[in-house]
């Protein structure tokens, strides 16, 4: 047993298979992370505790989500894998931590949520004696935390426990409104969790869609959408900006070569998505003929396997 880098709590450490500079960390909170046996200090210039706590959170927030596990480097390379885990630089980890008050409750609120089996199940944080569960709540010290549930119970969020001597601060229960709350946002992240699929309706390209594309948009977490999929009869071009405009990214797979997604990427590109270019082996060379696009670093695959593997990681390393 050895400690955990970012949360500091009891973890093992494992030689990274066929990687033996490299340590697998599997911590109950921070999940499963890959880091240089050099040590944190060599890949970014974090000592602070409480960039390391930050860390923590976001790892423990992705472990809840039921994502994998993440290698950490000095900087994201959405091209490379190790072990099928992406490449994540410290710094991009520590910008998706909360820093409006908004995010801060809806984030906790819904890590709260991940945490009951049952709706309606009672929930103890393991918080009295060294705030180890704070990192659900994104709060270090336990004041903060403390006052936070008190603010919840409060607004009728929770429900404490109630025990002959009064009622534990750190053992509560999910009150309806909590879950009416939480299903709207848990809406609204399905809302934000829209990748649009431009490619070419072809049946070859078929099972490209169905065990690579989209599976690798529903592994991440996401839900596609293909337009040509849902009941569109007219007006196809003012449905399809809709969609775009709607979605959180895109996936423009240029095998076929059709001139529908370059319009989509383009648009796209525009508002300033996120695209990810994917092309068949086959067609990267006449692609590369029509159109420089070399630019934007496109997936190239063989099957629907392997555009599944590759398309996955780079979500996950480009996305959430
Ligand atoms: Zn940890």
């Amino acid at each position: 047993m050895s400690n955990c880098i970012f949360c500091n709590n009891e973890c093992n450490v494992y030689d990274t298979p066929r990687h033996h500079q490299l340590n697998t960390y599997r911590c109950g909170y921070c999940g499963e992370y890959i880091l240089h046996k050099i040590g944190l200090d060599a890949i970014c210039n974090i000592k602070d505790q409480s960039d390391k706590f930050k860390i923590a959170c976001i790892l423990n927030e992705r472990r809840l989500k039921g994502l994998g596990g993440i290698a950490l480097k000095n900087k994201t390379d959405k091209e490379k894998t190790v072990c099928d885990y992406p490449l994540v630089s410290v710094d991009d980890i520590l910008d998706a931590f909360p820093t409006k008050a908004s995010d801060f409750l809806n984030r906790a609120l819904l890590n709260l949520s991940r945490l009951s089996e049952r709706p309606f199940d009672v929930i103890e944080l393991n918080m009295v004696r060294d705030n180890k569960d704070g990192l659900h709540l994104f709060t270090s010290n336990i004041d903060g935390a403390k006052a936070f549930l008190h603010e919840l119970a409060e607004q009728k969020y929770i429900r404490f426990n109630q025990v002959h001597s009064g009622y534990q601060w750190h053992v509560f229960f999910l009150t309806t409104k909590f879950w009416e709350i939480v299903e709207n946002l848990q809406k609204e992240e399905v809302g934000n969790k829209r990748a649009f699929v431009a490619m070419w309706f072809d049946e070859s390209m078929n099972d490209y869609y169905k065990n690579g594309i989209k599976k690798a948009i529903k592994e991440a977490g996401y839900v596609p959408v293909r337009i040509d999929l849902q009941d569109f009869n007219e007006k196809i071009c003012d449905e399809i900006i809709a969609e775009i405009k709607r979605t959180k990214f895109l996936i423009a797979d240029f095998s076929g070569l059709r001139s529908g997604v370059f319009f989509e990427a383009g648009f796209a590109k525009g508002l300033g998505r996120e695209v990810i270019f994917t092309v068949r082996k086959a067609d990267i060379e006449k692609l590369k003929e029509h159109f420089d696009t070399r630019q934007y670093n496109h997936i190239v695959y063989d099957t629907p396997e392997d555009l599944f593997k590759k398309l996955y990681n780079r979500i996950c390393a480009t996305i959430v």
